[in-house]
């Protein structure tokens, strides 16, 4: 079978790394992919969406994967179908849970999925009419995507009032904050369930926690993701059962029953608050840095669990896992979230291999035959462990063999699984 995956990332490099190990996979395109990923697959240089699609009829792929969200709300998946494609990842109008935050919980509203209470806007002065009835913090999110940017808690009228008029008059957002979402701000800890969905059974994959601030401790700007482990002890089996029966299960049944069955891969990011789970938000693909957490547990064949997803056919019995805990490091350059470096040369990443760690690329292109820096996320670090502290322990054994200027990471991946399990 002949798998393409569409991104560049430490995601797709992890997704590419676990369809090299499904028996039926006999060859592998990325794109456009990056260098690192070049000894597992054939790397594709299109960029835009026909040329994708052209590729695939060309080459008569079998499976499409969808890495970032982008495609999937511009519609590519309603293109590969309709062509008779296979391909992992819903269609536009499924893809609006991602695409539009007001539609994601609208829908929510509608079938009495928990979330945070919320309102919608687009008239500025409606906007802060109500601010001024509501208690701080309180959350202000841009409608459309922004690329993991656009929302801001505020922390009193002054800060939020400010806020709604930036996102409204298109300054901070552009189009993407035309619209915005006032919403109750939750308090708890956040956690992902990832799952396979085939439009009608939704089967969960492990749960895992990402570390979105740049700093140890949860401090400083938010980044794309610092670093996950899997699982999240947060997750009781209780909760996950919780999240299952409330959240997960009605959020498919919705979809279907609205017209647009969600096929792929449901990301909902979780409060765990003391009412239970809550919605914080879903995405409509793999979660980045989660997959590259999540997806070395997986014991199932996941070439042939994502074309089940795609033919309807999924069964919980294929989802398998290994025993044991993942810890995904992420290596960012100098300067990141603000800006990035590039071009540094990196040292060591054989060595992180030979301490029994996976490396996956995200930023890194290769110069005179050695990776160097090209983006802010450059790699993540991954070990897995039979427990949590010896795979952070194995993790960061990895992380010390890596070297370049400039290069940052946080010391506290798992700290707060770890801390769970010993309460
Ligand atoms: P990303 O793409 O990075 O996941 P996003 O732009 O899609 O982000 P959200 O996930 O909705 O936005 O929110 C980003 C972060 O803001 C959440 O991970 C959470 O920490 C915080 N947040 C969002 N909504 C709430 C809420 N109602 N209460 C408290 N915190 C919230």
């Amino acid at each position: 079978m002949k798998v393409l995956v569409i991104g560049s990332g430490g995601r797709e490099h992890a997704l590419l790394w676990k369809l090299s190990q499904s028996p039926s996979v006999t060859e592998l395109y990325a794109v456009p992919g990056n260098e690192g990923m070049a000894d597992i697959a054939s790397l594709v240089p299109v960029k835009s969406n026909e040329d994708i699609l052209d590729f695939a009829r060309l080459m008569q792929i079998d499976l499409t994967v969808a890495g970032p969200e982008t495609v999937l709300t511009e519609g590519l998946a309603d293109q590969f179908e309709a062509e008779g494609l296979a391909f992992f990842g819903p269609p536009k109008a499924a893809a609006r849970i991602e695409g539009s935050k007001s539609f994601a919980k609208s829908l929510m509203k509608k079938y009495g999925i928990p979330t945070a209470a919320y309102e919608v806007f687009t008239d500025e002065d409606k906007a802060v009419e109500y601010l001024k009835t509501q208690s701080f913090p309180i959350v202000i999110k841009a409608d459309g995507l922004a690329a993991g940017k656009g929302v801001i808690i505020a922390k009193d009228l002054e800060e939020a009032t400010h806020t709604v008029k930036d996102m409204l008059e298109g300054n901070s957002f552009g189009d993407a904050g035309r619209s915005v979402v006032i919403e109750e701000f939750m308090t708890g800890e956040e956690a992902s369930v990832l799952c396979f969905c085939d439009g009608t059974t939704v089967v969960p994959m492990v749960s895992s926690q990402d570390h979105k601030r740049i700093g140890d401790g949860d401090t400083g700007p938010n980044t794309g993701g610092m670093g996950a482990y899997a699982p999240a002890p947060v997750m009781t089996r209780e909760l996950i059962e919780e999240a299952n029966v409330r959240i997960l299960r009605p959020m498919a049944a919705a979809m279907k029953k609205e017209g647009y069955p969600f096929k792929g891969c449901l990301y909902a990011g979780l409060m765990i608050t003391d009412e239970g789970p809550k919605v914080v938000e879903f995405n409509c693909r793999f979660g980045d840095p989660e997959t590259e957490a999540v997806l070395p547990l997986l014991d199932g064949d996941l070439a042939q669990i994502m074309l089940d997803c795609v033919n309807g056919k999924l069964t919980h019995e294929e989802v398998t896992w290994k025993d044991g805990y993942a810890v995904d490091v992420v290596l960012a350059s100098g300067g990141y979230p603000a800006s990035h470096t590039s071009g540094e040369i990196i040292s060591g990443i054989e060595d992180a291999k030979k301490e029994d760690c996976i490396v996956f690329h995200a930023g890194t292109a290769k110069k005179n035959g050695e990776f160097v820096v090209n983006g802010g996320r450059v790699l993540n670090v991954v070990a897995i462990a039979p427990t949590l502290e010896e795979a952070k322990e194995k993790a960061y054994k990895g992380v010390s063999r890596i070297h370049w200027m400039g290069m940052q990471y946080r010391h506290d991946i798992a700290d707060k699984g770890i801390k769970h399990l010993k309460d």
